[in-house]
């Protein structure tokens, strides 16, 4: 196991190591093989026949001074001749004294060097004997100062070093999108993670991890549903055995208790045949905004007041009853969780690309950002300090979602100033 999960490390060591190894080795290869003198002795030596020529059919036997100015303008260097030294078409050439002692003999032909700002070069064994100088002024400063060479070298290392880090590290994304997944409650979601050894070990790991989490997560659902399957006929005939009670005080009491934990069993039953899609949807042709309107209507002189800001028409194919419940929910929550001094409740609905937005935004206590991805699932109510008495069993939400997931649309909320907006989206 260990030694397993060595290798990972070893990996992205050595990736770092042949990186850096090869930016340097780089950095220095190119620097000597870029160095003036070479480009110089480079130059000298292609065109090494084509000077001695020139040198024979410019100069002559014996040179002099106009002819070499001529040459010098020619070849755009300067140049000192044997027999000539004193003569410098530059005041501070170096002499051929100087020149020797600092000559590095490249070839059987050429000597090369660099002697205070001049590059120079010569060939050997010429007569009359011949220096060329170009001073570093007057050299391509590309050649000069190969940093863009460099910098493009170092780039492409450091881009193709980067590019292996991060295929090496591409599982992660995966990883990370199985957890996303799974806490957004898609409990069947898998990953496949077969990159490296390490990350396959990973993979399986957290496959194991979510399988485990699935059976306990639907093992409870179904504890769940039978439960409350199971408790409809007892509720109802204690209902019937309610009615016989004399005492009409503690009649009512218990009849408003069982009320509640009717509505309960049927909620709980109801969000999960949602889920499982065991509700048949009855789609037909509705206006959304009359649909709105309608709810919208059994608010009226709510606190806070309700602002509508609606189109004149909007044709959606949807089953009525259904989104007249979520619609119903998501009002009835803004009403319930607004505060005193809150503003009005808005409900608009607009066309977006294809589908069809309804947006109900309120004012009130708002919910945590921790809260909204949990905000949706079963049972599920925030921070009971910030809805005192106000939260029911947290099953609406649970039930909308599922409505409105079963139209093909989607149901989420976001944070807007301190309350919250919730956005129903179905296809048009
Ligand atoms: P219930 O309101 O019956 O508890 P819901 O499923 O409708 O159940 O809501 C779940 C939880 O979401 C609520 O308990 C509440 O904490 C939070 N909530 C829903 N709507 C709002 C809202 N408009 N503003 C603030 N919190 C809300």
């Amino acid at each position: 196991m260990k030694r397993r999960g060595m290798k990972l490390l070893i990996k992205i060591f050595l990736t770092f190591f042949f990186t850096a190894l090869v930016i340097i080795g780089g950095v220095a290869w190119l620097s000597h093989s870029l160095q003036p003198e070479k480009q110089l002795s480079r130059i000298v030596e292609k065109n090494a026949l084509l000077y001695i020529e020139a040198l024979h059919t410019k100069l002559g036997v014996n040179p002099d001074d106009a002819k070499m100015n001529e040459l010098y303008n020619d070849l755009n260097v300067s140049v000192r001749i044997e027999g000539h030294e004193a003569w410098a078409n530059k005041k501070d050439l170096p002499t051929f004294q100087e020149v020797d002692e600092q000559s590095e003999h490249k070839s059987d032909l050429l000597v090369v060097g660099k002697y205070r700002s001049y590059f120079y070069a010569g060939i050997k064994n010429s007569s009359p004997r011949a220096v060329w100088f170009i001073s570093a002024n007057d050299f391509p400063r590309g050649l000069l100062f190969p940093f863009v060479a460099i910098a493009a070298f170092v780039l492409l290392i450091l881009a193709l070093s980067f590019l292996t880090i991060r295929w090496m590290m591409s599982p992660l994304k995966v990883l990370l999108q199985g957890v996303h997944k799974i806490s957004s409650g898609d409990l069947k979601y898998r990953v496949r993670a077969r990159h490296t050894r390490e990350f396959q070990m990973i993979g399986e790991a957290f496959n194991k991890m979510a399988d485990n989490l699935e059976k306990m997560i639907t093992a409870k659902e179904r504890l769940l549903r039978d439960v409350s399957h199971e408790l409809r006929s007892p509720l109802t005939r204690v209902g019937v055995a309610v009615d016989l009670l004399p005492d009409e005080k503690l009649k009512a009491s218990i009849q408003e208790d069982l009320k509640k934990m009717e509505v309960l069993v049927a909620e709980i039953l109801e969000s999960y045949r949602m889920r499982e899609g065991a509700v048949a949807l009855k789609k037909s042709p509705v206006n959304l905004v009359e649909l709105i309107q309608h709810v919208v209507e059994d608010y009226h002189g709510s606190v806070p007041a309700i602002k509508v800001n609606l189109p004149s028409a909007a044709e959606a194919n949807v089953d009525p009853m259904q989104i007249e419940r979520v619609l119903r929910n998501l009002i009835e929550n803004a009403v319930k969780y607004s505060l005193p001094d809150s503003a009005p409740i808005q409900v608009s609905l607009r066309k977006g690309f294809c589908e069809w937005q309804i947006k109900v935004t309120d004012d009130g206590v708002g919910i945590e950002q921790k809260d909204i991805t949990q905000i949706f699932e079963p049972f599920y109510r925030a921070d009971s300090a910030r809805t005192p008495g106000k939260a029911g069993f947290g099953l609406g939400l649970a039930i909308a979602k599922n409505i409105v997931i079963a139209h093909g649309g989607q149901l989420t909320v976001s944070r807007h100033g301190r309350g919250c907006e919730f956005l129903c989206v179905l296809p048009c």
